[in-house]
């Protein structure tokens, strides 16, 4: 094992955390590091046994957890935050090592996971019910705010500890106890932030971490338990679909963060520099395997050469590697079958026309690489502008007008997140109402905050985390009528 798997998951293979414990099975997954194509560890997997010990202990724990004192479980919150904190640089080597990001990503992913921790202590003490008078003017109206109950979270790999924590952070403020099941590629870093939320003092079963292989039949298992009450996912569309089917039997409270197709609007009155800033973040941030990563880049005709040219000098500069050097800046993909999808893409971009600009084509060299790559000259109906392409890759197309930017941008059944950079605060702003997303960003490439309400309409899902909001997807309102 690796030193970083060592300092967070000492002196074992790690098991399954249920109950307050580690707990062995009889399956087990490999744990590769992208980079290498080497397994870097062996992982318990649940299978429907664990699985319903995993439910046994977050019900067991459930009365009394949700009876604690809302200041106590923001302080077991605030405790987590301090130690994710302290022990960044340690987190932040395990995420690279399991999912292949640049150092500098995973330390940013850390902090950006931990501040979940630290918002949601603060907002545990903040729920609260309301007093009104009926509209009939003789009757009170109470009502107040009760946590759901057993919570199936499920989380992606691309981001192994902060989507853990934009849902384990709000449940547990809540009162809920929780079942987390990380990604089959990246179970340590969540093992991890369990065995941390345990040392902060989540009691034994409010938070339980078991990954599983073939994760479909025990996420389907534990979700037809009649004590799970909601399901939180994040992942892709495809998956969310069908758990929401599944969610449907049982009429679970269902979470939905789904996967996104952002364009990146630039007008020609933008600050061109910024916009190519701004660029290299909302396309380059996690090498490109993100859900908010820009997938499209609209730029209006007269400054879309310059663009294009400038974004490719900025691509062709990074420097590819395994990120645990950490002078690295584009780390391998997730996988060998995510590094073939998005090599197919470009491929076909190009013979439909598109120019490359810079990169393309895999490397001949070990680990899941791709280089960072500019499409020129994209025909619109490519469909690389409507896959999620999940990698360093940017296809740049030109438009002529604001109307065609707007239709453009929405042309896709995704609203995740749209960019756009103009000189114009009042095109900017008259744009940013017309665009089919949940959030936008002006003049930003990037807009995640652990205060903001992060999410998504249209297939890019159902709810919002973080935020104020993001506490009230784990919990119910309770009417009480009162005559006094
Ligand atoms: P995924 O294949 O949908 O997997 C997500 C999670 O669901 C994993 O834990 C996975 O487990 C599990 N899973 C897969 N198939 C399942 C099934 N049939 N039944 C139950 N569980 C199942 O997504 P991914 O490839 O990990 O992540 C990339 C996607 O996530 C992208 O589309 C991205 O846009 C989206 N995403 C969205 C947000 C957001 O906030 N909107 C944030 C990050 C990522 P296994 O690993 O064992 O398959």
């Amino acid at each position: 094992m690796s030193n970083a798997v060592e300092t967070l998951l000492p002196g074992r293979e790690p098991g399954l955390l249920i109950g307050g414990d580690w707990t062995e099975a009889s399956d087990r997954i490999e744990v590769i590091d992208p980079a290498t194509e080497d397994t870097l560890a062996e992982v318990a997997a649940a299978g429907e046994e664990e699985a319903t010990a995993a439910v046994d202990a977050a019900s067991a724990a459930a009365p009394e957890w949700a009876a604690t004192a809302p200041r106590e479980r923001g302080e077991v919150l605030r405790r987590a935050f301090e130690m994710m904190i302290d022990q960044a640089e340690a987190l932040a080597e395990l995420i690279v090592l399991e999912n292949g990001k640049a150092f500098a990503d995973a330390l940013g992913e850390v902090r950006y996971g931990a501040e979940f921790l630290r918002w949601f202590s603060e907002e545990a003490a903040r729920v609260g019910g309301e007093n009104r008078t009926a509209p009939a003017g003789d009757k009170t109206i109470l009502t107040r705010a009760e946590p759901v109950g057993i919570c199936v979270l499920i989380t992606p790999w691309n981001f192994p500890a902060a989507m853990a924590t934009r849902k384990v952070g709000p449940a547990l403020a809540a009162g809920c106890t929780t079942v987390l099941k990380p990604a089959s590629d990246t179970p340590l870093t969540a093992l991890a932030l369990g065995d941390i939320l345990r040392k902060a003092g989540a009691p034994p079963g409010v938070v339980n971490v078991i990954p599983a292989r073939g994760s479909s039949g025990v996420v389907e298992h534990v979700l037809a338990d009649p004590r799970v009450r909601k399901v939180s996912f994040t992942g892709s569309t495809e998956v969310g679909r069908h758990l929401m089917e599944v969610a449907a039997r049982r009429i679970l409270r269902s979470s939905m963060e789904l996967g996104g197709n952002a364009p990146f609007i630039v007008f020609a009155d933008a600050d061109i520099d910024a916009a190519i800033d701004g660029a290299m973040i909302a396309k380059m941030r996690n090498g490109g395997e993100a859900c908010t990563a820009a997938n499209r880049f609209l730029v209006e005709a007269p400054v879309a050469e310059r663009f294009t040219k400038a974004l490719a000098e900025r691509m062709g500069g990074l420097r590819m590697g395994p990120g645990i050097d950490r002078a690295n800046q584009l780390g391998p993909m997730i996988n060998e079958r995510s590094r073939r999808g998005i090599a197919d893409l470009v491929e076909a971009a190009v013979d439909r026309g598109a120019a490359v600009a810079v990169g393309g084509g895999i490397p001949d060299r070990v680990g899941y690489f791709y280089p960072a790559t500019v499409l020129a000259d994209v025909d619109p109906g490519d469909p690389i502008l409507s896959t999620e392409i999940f990698g360093p890759v940017a296809p740049v197309v030109p438009f002529a007008s604001e109307a065609e930017a707007i239709a453009l941008a929405n042309d896709t059944e995704y609203g995740l997140i749209s960019y756009l950079y103009s000189g114009d605060m009042g095109k900017a702003l008259r744009v940013a109402e017309a665009l089919e997303a949940g959030m936008v960003g002006i003049n930003r490439g990037l807009v995640s905050d652990p205060g903001a309400p992060f999410g998504g309409v249209k297939q890019s899902g159902v709810g919002r985390e973080g935020g104020r909001e993001g506490i009230l997807e784990y919990l119910e309102t309770k009417y009480i009528a009162v005559s006094w």
